[in-house]
């Protein structure tokens, strides 16, 4: 046991904790148990509707929408005051429902989630365009970012938390109202966090939580004409359905998708260094991050004391029990979710590809019920093999060699996604090069990972499109309306003549 909670839980629809209608409910698991520990609403399209219309009504009043934005802000920032008082416990309640070390979730997670919210409070009161000014005779424009009004946001399993506040955070902070529906794996936090949002002053209606299946309610929201805009952070598949179900009522999607980053080493690089940087980029959340480094492309006279040097460190990795301080390394989400990177490892094997290291389950004492697997290195030449071109999403290096620049970012690129990619090198004008030359929304040198609050996480190509963090992820759920003002007090505008009469 690793820490057993049999909680029964609620969806939070205009300020109230509610059954689901049907009366229906599922079971929510520990990965690192495959035990029970909650049971949660698996709620119906009647559920939707009444989440919907409570968002639609509080928008629609405007008592959230009119509110000066500093209260808004305060609000946030008496929750992320909330949520890190109560830090240790809904780590460990991540922890328990996702099978991430305790580790991240108390060391990552939640400190850095609680600095997101606080710099997105606090830019929301600073949110910068063009200044009030005449760009026409006879007139004077200004700018209004306004809410967009109802949003839907859909969120996965790998950071259920973390998510929740790139998503819906920004979305109340600029005046808009919330149906949030949480991945099914993982919904515990999320409704801890409408809990805390309810004590830091969130009023009833402006977020309602929903759980249940996405492919019912989660396209339900995307079809419904009463929500303006889907926020969905998931998988390409999946944002690629909801683009479809939400063309009817032309909503705004924004998407915010998978990846497939490579990890460059070029031959000047810090081989320690970047060696340390592939164990955390490869292994962080597991394995399950779409930023995490996946594809090494390494200069072909490094390639082998790399690939060793890169085993040595992984056989020091402490798989376990992820509530142990010590473990760095957890269970994947699910059996299906286990197999289907297996699915991958053998893939690669058939597909031409060596397997060097791991490849199996580890025995876990006291966790023999959980979804383990090993960091598993796959070397391979093979650039068209599917587990160099598809997201695996699980701890699987795939090892290629390179022989120059424009081989290594050809290779890059070649990719459907474009979310992260990091290149390891001494040689700064080299770098400048690869940040100019490589199809991803954030590139890093000498590091894999690191993304500040202040900065944009935003995909190119199929990872999406949108930002999440910064204050882009705040311009993105508002509408731009311009205001115009006559300034002649004229009856008859001198432009008048070019639809009307003659000119004076
Ligand atoms: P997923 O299968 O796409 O699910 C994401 C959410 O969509 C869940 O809440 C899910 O509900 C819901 N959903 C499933 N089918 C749906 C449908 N037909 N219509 C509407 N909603 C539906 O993704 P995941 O497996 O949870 O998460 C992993 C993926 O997320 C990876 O691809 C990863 O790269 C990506 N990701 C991207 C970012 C980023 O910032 N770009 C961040 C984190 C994760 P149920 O749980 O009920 O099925």
């Amino acid at each position: 046991m690793t820490g057993s909670l049999l909680t029964e839980c609620k969806n939070l629809i205009d300020g109230e904790w509610c059954s689901s209608s049907n009366g229906k409910n599922s079971d929510v698991i520990n990965p690192a148990t495959g035990e029970n520990i909650a049971r949660i609403p698996y709620s119906s399209k009647e559920d939707v509707h009444s989440a919907i219309d409570a968002a639609r009504k509080a928008f629609d009043d405007g008592g959230w929408r009119k509110s000066p934005v500093s209260e808004r802000s305060a609000i946030l920032m008496r929750l992320a005051d909330l949520i890190e008082h109560d830090r240790d416990r809904l780590a460990r309640l991540e922890t328990i429902n996702t099978g991430k070390s305790i580790k991240q979730s108390s060391n990552y997670d939640l400190p850095y989630l609680v600095d997101n919210i606080r710099f997105l409070a606090g830019a929301a009161r600073n949110i910068e365009g063009k200044a009030m000014g005449e760009y026409v005779d006879e007139g004077t424009s200004a700018i209004r970012r306004e809410p967009i009004g109802v949003v839907g946001v859909i969120t996965p399993w790998n950071y259920p938390l973390m998510m929740v506040v790139w998503r819906a955070v920004p979305a109340l902070l600029m005046g808009n109202t919330v149906v949030l529906k949480p991945a099914s794996y993982t919904p515990l936090t999320t409704l801890e966090f409408g809990k805390l949002a309810q004590i830091a002053g969130i009023p009833r209606g402006v977020l309602n939580i929903i759980t249940g299946p996405g492919p019912e309610i989660g396209e339900e929201m995307a079809r419904n004409s009463q929500v303006d805009m889907i926020a969905f952070t998931g998988s390409e598949e999946v944002g690629r359905k909801l683009s479809s179900y939400g063309s009817a009522s032309l909503k705004k999607i924004s998407l915010e998708l998978g990846g497939k980053a490579p990890f460059v080493v070029f031959k000047d690089a810090r081989l320690p260094a970047a060696v340390e940087g592939a164990v955390v980029g490869g292994l962080v959340n597991n394995g399950q991050d779409c930023a995490n480094s996946t594809r090494y492309y390494i200069h072909e006279d490094m390639v082998d004391e790399f690939e060793s040097k890169l085993i040595e460190k992984l056989k020091e990795v402490k798989i376990g029990n992820p509530l142990d301080h010590g473990t760095d390394m957890g269970p994947l989400i699910s059996s299906a979710h286990r197999k289907r990177v297996e699915d991958y490892i053998k893939l690669g094997m058939e597909e031409g590809g060596l397997l060097k290291h791991g490849g199996f389950e580890p025995k876990i004492e006291g966790c023999e019920g959980g979804f383990f697997i090993s960091p598993t290195v796959i070397r391979t030449e093979n650039e068209e093999s599917r587990i160099v071109k598809e997201e695996i999403f699980g701890p699987v290096y795939t090892i290629l060699s390179f022989t120059d620049y424009d081989d290594a970012i050809r290779r890059c690129n070649d990719v459907i996604y474009g979310l992260g990619a990091s290149v390891w090198t001494s040689d700064m004008n080299k770098a400048l090069h690869a940040v100019r030359d490589l199809r991803f929304g954030t590139v890093w040198v000498n590091e894999h990972v690191v993304v500040p609050s202040e900065m944009p996480w935003a995909g190119y190509k199929h990872s999406g499109h949108g930002a999440s963090l910064s204050s882009y992820s705040l311009e993105e759920f508002t509408n731009i309306k311009h205001v115009y003002f006559d300034v002649s007090g004229a009856v008859r505008k001198k432009w008048y003549y070019q639809v009307f009469g003659s000119e004076r």
